[in-house]
């Protein structure tokens, strides 16, 4: 074992089913399955929609927003690139699916049920990786 090595930052290996949710994201936009015979939103992509099973799919945009449902602070190093403390959140779109993700931008002392994130893109070894931010840190309108 050498201690010096460098592992790289275990990237998503998208699939065919996934590929459209990562390639938005290469492009900073968020993007959800979406059902064109009931509409309802989903994540992660797959080949029929989870709700009345068409294959009838597309992608639509979604605004970045939503809130942290769940969270957990990782206080151990478990991946030499991705160090401790860090924060690996279920948050919940405002559009409605869930997807997993790492709170940033404040301290993980600070992340909270409820708290009410915005995305945002962020490289890993040239990888754009949607993380999620407090929102009141750019109040974008006043909806
Ligand atoms: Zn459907």
């Amino acid at each position: 074992m050498s201690a010096n090595d460098q592992e790289a930052y275990p990237l998503p290996q998208p699939t065919v089913f996934t590929e459209p949710f990562w390639d938005a994201c290469q492009d900073q936009k968020l993007s959800v399955r979406t059902c064109a015979d009931c509409d309802h939103l989903f994540l992660p992509g797959g080949p029929v929609c989870p709700q009345c099973w068409s294959a009838n799919l597309s992608m639509k945009a979604v605004s970045g927003r939503g809130e942290v449902f769940s969270f957990v602070v990782y206080r151990r190093t478990y991946h030499p690139s991705i160090p401790a403390p860090y924060v690996v959140a279920l948050i919940e779109l405002s559009e409605g699916p869930r997807l997993i993700s790492n709170v940033v931008g404040c301290a993980p002392e600070d992340v909270h049920i409820g708290m009410q994130v915005q995305v945002k893109f962020e490289p890993e070894d040239g990888f754009m990786l949607p993380r999620f931010t407090p929102l009141n840190s750019t109040p974008a309108s006043e909806v």
